[in-house]
């Protein structure tokens, strides 16, 4: 598998650290409001990168932090006259119930910054050591030019950086460039304990501690959106590579923007509509379907065409599902005929060209064309009478397919074998244009609890609510 790494600029061939295992860290949400569609982009792309990896075999651990204490949750916390803590639970727990809706799995540790204080001390405390952090007046900053390698992920040279910087009013720096990694305590914000007094961690040290606490001094991916390349990532870099004079992270992985008109949607610039707010308009299947439907690395903008237009895909991807089921009942046990083999190889191929899309930087665009190759090839089986292994091979390549990129993960109602044997006579029935019968039939299945409907690929069979 070929990964585009932002630390080298190029796509590489995929090598774990450990074979068989794989370590990724993502940088998650700051939980002081519900999140928004842009940062379900990250979301959902280290979802299916863990689900491809996981098929392909690997034993994948996963971890996302919830940033649980900044500025921005301080003050929210203050406006809404509860404490910081209160506001954490709530908008974690709100993040479980969109991630939820979207298809994201629980990562396998979701660490908060406020849990591993001891960590994030312990890991500043080596910066000082080591030369790389300095204390001043109950702050504590990271000295950046002591660090050779500053400016390696973003490609930039500390005289570059530095005139990009703003000039700093802080006088108390050594360097305008040096970040802090402690924050003396100011009245009224949650503090705690530390070496230089009472305070609270800096956003970059957290994720340093985190990933390195759950995954080990090096670890094989780390990403987020294209925004934390410069300065968290590279804050990290330096942070970790200094405290432990081993490589951080092998592969950087960082996904391009979601835009509204054209400008990145974010909670500060107020141009966005969170995953609550689309749930009411859209099935939040149909958003990961769009947000697929890109490469992860191209910026996409928002638009509720193309949701609408992910949302019918998904329908004609639920529509191939049922179909296979409704061929499932009356399937023969015989051996596959010319035509059948046909569509097994087919479906074969498609597999293979969804794996090579996946296995290409993870090109979600491309795996789902050959995923509705497979789809068009499913409708264009007979509606009776399939060989039970060309449905078998439709239905195993599907649920390969849709459960890589998460997709498809409601259940269809089960049919009892009663209604399922009105629904084929209705099928005959239509075929010999015997309406009265049909229609007979539809009452009947109706009357058993189930919404019949007609559609091109052939009835649909719901349970009635
Ligand atoms: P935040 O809560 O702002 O720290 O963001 C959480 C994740 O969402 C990070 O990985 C960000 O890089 C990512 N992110 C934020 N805004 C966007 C956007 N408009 N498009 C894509 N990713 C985003
Ligand atoms: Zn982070």
């Amino acid at each position: 598998m070929l990964i585009y790494n932002s630390l080298t600029r190029k796509k590489e061939p995929f090598v774990p650290v450990e074979p068989g295992k794989v370590k990724i860290y993502a940088c998650g949400p700051t939980v002081y409001n519900f999140f928004h569609i842009g940062n379900a982009r990250p979301f959902i792309l280290f979802d299916v990168l863990r689900r491809y990896l996981e098929t392909r075999g690997y034993d994948v651990t996963f971890v996302q932090n919830f940033t649980d204490i900044d500025d921005k949750m301080i003050n929210r916390a203050r406006e809404e006259g509860i404490t910081v803590k209160e506001l954490a639970d709530r908008f974690i727990a709100e993040y479980f119930v969109d991630a939820g809706a979207l298809g994201i799995r629980p990562a396998t540790v979701h660490p908060k910054a406020t849990e591993h204080i001891p960590q994030i001390i312990g890991l500043i405390q080596k910066l000082i050591d080591n030369g790389l952090a300095y204390a001043v007046d109950g702050d504590v900053y990271y000295r950046v030019r002591a660090f050779d390698r500053y400016g390696c992920l973003c490609g930039q040279n500390l005289e570059d950086l530095a005139s990009g910087a703003r000039v700093s009013a802080d006088e108390r720096k050594e360097d305008p460039l040096d970040f802090a990694l402690w924050k003396a305590h100011k009245p009224g914000e949650p503090a705690w304990e530390s070496p230089w007094g009472k305070g609270r961690p800096g956003w970059h040290i957290e994720c340093s501690a985190m990933s390195m606490t759950y995954l080990g001094d090096t670890f094989d991916i780390h990403g987020g959106g294209k925004d934390l390349l410069f300065p968290h990532h590279e804050n990290e870099i330096a942070q970790s590579e200094g405290a432990t004079g081993k490589p951080y992270v092998r592969y950087w992985m960082h996904n391009g923007f979601l835009n509204i008109d054209n400008e990145k949607m974010s909670k500060s610039a107020g141009n966005f509509f969170t995953v609550r707010d689309i749930a009411r308009e859209f099935d939040l299947e149909a958003v990961r379907m769009f947000m697929l439907s890109a490469h992860y690395r191209s910026p996409v903008n928002f638009s509720r065409e193309l949701i609408a237009q992910a949302a019918s895909s998904l329908e004609r991807l639920y529509g191939a599902r049922d179909h296979l089921a409704f061929l499932a009942v009356s399937a023969l046990d015989r051996a596959p005929d010319e035509a059948e083999r046909a569509f097994m190889a087919e479906a074969d191929r498609a597999q293979e060209k969804f794996n090579a899309a996946m296995d290409d930087d993870l090109n979600t665009a491309d795996a789902l064309a050959a995923l509705f190759e497979l789809v068009r090839e499913v409708f264009r089986l007979p509606q009776d009478g399939v060989s039970r292994e060309a449905v078998a091979c439709g239905q195993e390549k599907m649920l390969a397919m849709t459960g890589v990129l998460g997709l498809l993960m409601k259940q269809t109602d089960e049919v009892t074998p009663e209604v399922n044997a009105m629904v084929r006579e209705r099928a005959l029935a239509r075929q010999n244009k015997d309406w009265k019968r049909s229609d007979e039939l539809r009452d009947a299945i109706k009357a058993a609890g189930y919404i019949l409907e007609d559609t091109p690929a052939g009835q649909k069979v719901r349970r009635s609510v």
